[in-house]
């Protein structure tokens, strides 16, 4: 039997569809060593798809995508009868929240698609491109929560996955502050937030909202109790709000606040707070702009993360430039400095 016969050609859809505007195929031959030669099997191809080739011949993780983490309990269902099946019987939690399925032989791209596809989950993505965004839980069920961060998740997703940027570029939401899915190391986080306003009559001098504020951002009057307000040290959390009984402390502005420009890896970068404040249908204008921004900056700069060239000269104004084109100048933040280097590696040959 020749060699050709002996090729299997599975087909394996990647299914952002943002890629050049079509869903595209693409083929594997079954006859690979791990080499990347035309024709055979597109490593690329495929990891942007979402099947990750392994250190293991043959072998392949599957990224399943699950904005802000959250996958219905059919889905996880199939996802562990195809682990068990095709896999290496476990699954695994990536940092970014998805659920990926490791060890699953290329032979088997066609039955773990049919199976999942049965629940019509999705395969995540990876390289140059919008990846799935993580989020928190947010006000749906958190006590903390301000902005619906699930939603927003899964907006972002249904809007923007998939979109090619020059490297990769990674939404985050965060439902308060506290900031537990990290935004300010996304490429573009938002964090709700809530500016407090303070309705004097209502206020009896309780001093429980200065007991309350972690921040020193209130303090009780020596004599009536009441709150002194200091608003450079207030961070938006909300609970003066939730703790004072009067209902004098209420929601002024409320929304997200938005970074840019963060991200993780080797050399990380603390992204820049751009924005305050802004609605759920400005969020999304901020990020449709700033993929843009991104795609025509990045021109002819290769594999170079976003907030890499807003360190380069002119360009943060040329982004807020864009920015307040997009959603006007009221909730933007006057000269935000550029994103910053956070040294993680210090030693340069300890040794
Ligand atoms: S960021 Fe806030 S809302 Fe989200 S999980 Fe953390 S504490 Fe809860
Ligand atoms: S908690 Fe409310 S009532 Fe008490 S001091 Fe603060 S604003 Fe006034
Ligand atoms: S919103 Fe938070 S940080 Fe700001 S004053 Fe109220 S409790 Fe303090």
């Amino acid at each position: 039997m020749s060699k050709a016969k002996d090729v299997k050609k599975v087909k394996v859809t990647v299914d952002h569809h943002l890629e050049e505007g079509v869903l595209r195929k693409v083929t594997v031959d079954a006859d690979i060593e791990g080499k990347n030669e035309k024709g055979k099997i597109d490593f690329a191809a495929l990891r942007s798809g979402g099947f990750i080739k392994q250190r293991q011949k043959d072998k392949f993780t599957v990224r399943l995508k699950c904005p802000g983490g959250r996958m219905s309990i059919d889905k996880l269902k199939v996802a562990a009868q195809a682990a068990e099946k095709y896999g290496d019987k476990f699954v695994h939690f990536s940092v970014r929240q998805s659920l990926e399925i490791p060890t699953v032989d290329y032979r088997n791209f066609d039955g773990i698609m049919q199976m999942l596809e049965t629940v019509e989950q999705g395969i995540a993505s990876c390289g140059p491109r919008v990846r799935v965004p993580t989020a928190c839980g947010g006000c749906e069920y958190n006590p903390n929560g301000i902005t619906d961060t699930q939603r927003m998740a899964q907006e972002s997703t249904d809007r923007f996955f998939g979109a090619r940027t020059n490297h990769k570029f990674k939404i985050s939401w965060s439902g308060c502050p506290h900031d537990c899915i990290k935004t300010a190391g996304a490429d573009l986080g938002f964090q709700g937030g809530v500016y407090p306003v303070w309705d004097e009559p209502k206020c009896t001098g309780c001093t429980i909202c200065a007991s309350a504020c972690q921040e020193d951002a209130i303090h009780a009057h020596p004599e009536t109790g009441k709150p002194i307000f200091d608003a450079e040290q207030c961070i938006y959390c909300d609970d003066c709000v939730r703790a004072c009984p009067t209902l004098a402390w209420q929601e002024g502005k409320k929304g997200h606040i938005v970074r840019i420009g963060g991200k993780a890896g080797r050399h990380p970068l603390l992204a820049t707070i751009v924005a305050q404040f802004v609605s759920d249908e400005e969020a999304h204008t901020i990020i449709d702009t700033t993929i843009k921004w991104y795609q025509n900056a990045g021109k002819g700069k290769g594999r170079t993360r976003l907030g890499v060239i807003l360190r380069e000269e002119g360009m943060m104004d040329s982004y807020m430039k864009t920015l307040e084109e997009a959603i006007g100048p009221e909730k933007l933040v006057s000269n935000p400095p550029v994103p910053q280097k956070i040294v993680i590696h210090p030693q340069r040959n300890p040794l």
